[in-house]
């Protein structure tokens, strides 16, 4: 169990100073930090402006390394496994740009896969000559497991798994597509961003060979944070797309060497205070104990998929049967944006997922966009409430 007075009391967004105060159900967009985070960041800044960034980096050369050590007891995964990056869809591309593909291969991509996987899908088709193909969901929304299994053949040479989808709240059976994808030599490439953070992510029980995820959303780090989980196998053997003097050294005129590692997939510049929030972020779930955090989601999002449906004209849009902390809805006659900016008004921050961020999906459910609520572990049940009425008021 959490303790939510500490939690809430570590969290500056929790005493915004108004009364009745934020309602904040957006951490599936970019969440509230705690303290530790919002510290760490800024106070790092300041000593890059007291004695510079290169100096300032060198006072933290083993607390930047423990950031890696810090995300791999995360996922389960050796901190040379782990590449740090500014997004979940830098690193996502990272990888899957690097992936080699010919005329005639197959890349399978989720329905509910997110519209920046997908674009870098079809580029890439387009470039080598291979194939797009999506798996079909099944009648829970999920990733149907048995169409997957008719579509595999040996030319499919990687497969997108999308873990929890942007816009509603199921979780796709990631371990069982995988064994499914690996049983015809096929890559996969899981997209965690909206997994990591909230539900507990072992990347030895998923057996995935590659995962991205990002700092914002449910880990509750800075902006411009995220990483890559590359199995060590291909960590070791892969090439990525671009090089830089870290991912690579210059061993001769004609010559380079790639970094041992993970490490191959980072450039050398990047924002030493942002990953060091990231560090802070990631040990500070881990203090919680990410059992402990999934069950306050769950029980949160759980409490508003009982309590919106009860609301006329409100109707919930969630697929799947193992649930994330993503609520979407929709309410008759009243446009998702117009819900958003009311409830804005009354301070309660959700958002609006398009169907452009998840295309086939929405198209298939004939959505143009849905609410999303996505409450964290912080977010205390009268606050649900007061959300819940708010939205019983808007019509
Ligand atoms: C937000 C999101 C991404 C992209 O994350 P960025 O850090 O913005 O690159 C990828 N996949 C899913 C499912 C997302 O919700």
């Amino acid at each position: 169990m959490l303790d939510q007075d500490r939690v809430r009391a570590d969290t500056p967004g929790c005493a915004s100073g108004t009364d009745p105060g934020l309602v904040f159900l957006d951490s599936a967009g970019s969440s509230l930090p705690p303290q530790v985070v919002l510290d760490t960041t800024v106070n790092h800044l300041r000593r890059e402006a007291e004695v510079g960034g290169y100096r300032a980096a060198n006072e933290r050369l083993a607390d930047l390394a423990a950031v890696k050590t810090s995300i791999g007891t995360l996922i389960n995964a050796a901190p040379t496994s782990i590449a740090l990056s500014d997004s979940a869809s830098r690193s996502w591309t990272d990888f899957f740009y690097s992936i080699p593909l010919a005329e005639g291969d197959r890349i399978l991509i989720s329905e509910a896969d997110y519209a920046s996987n997908a674009i870098a899908a079809l580029q890439r088709a387009r470039a080598t000559g291979a194939t797009v193909e999506t798996i079909p969901s099944d009648g829970n929304g999920q990733l149907d497991l048995d169409a997957l299994t008719a579509l595999v053949d040996e030319r499919v040479k990687v497969v997108s798994v999308l873990h929890a989808p942007t816009n509603g709240g199921l979780v796709n059976p990631a371990a069982e597509a995988t064994r499914i994808a690996h049983s015809v030599g096929a890559l996969v490439l899981l997209d965690a961003c909206q997994s990591t953070g909230q539900l507990p992510i072992d990347v030895a029980d998923l057996d995935v060979d590659a995962l991205s995820a990002t700092g914002r959303k449910w880990l509750r780090g800075p902006r411009g944070t995220g990483f890559l989980y590359v199995r060590p196998e291909l960590a070791a053997t892969m090439e990525p797309q671009r090089l830089d003097l870290h991912s690579a050294a210059w061993t001769g005129p004609d010559e380079y060497r790639l970094a041992p590692d993970a490490g191959r997939f980072e450039f050398w510049e990047c924002d030493v205070a942002g990953r060091l929030g990231l560090g802070a972020a990631v040990d500070y779930l881990l203090e919680l104990g990410p059992d402990n955090v999934y069950a306050a989601v769950a029980a949160r999002a759980e409490h508003l998929r009982t309590r919106l449906p009860e609301i006329d004209g409100v109707t919930v849009r969630d697929l799947g049967v193992r649930r994330s902390g993503i609520v979407s809805f929709t309410v008759a006659g009243i446009d998702s944006i117009e819900v958003r900016d009311r409830l804005a008004a009354q301070d309660i921050t959700v958002t609006v997922s398009h169907a452009g961020s998840t295309l086939l999906d929405m198209t298939w459910r004939g959505l143009t966009s849905v609410v999303r609520a996505s409450p964290h572990y912080f977010v205390s049940f009268e606050e649900l409430d007061r959300f819940v009425a708010a939205v019983a008021a808007l019509r």
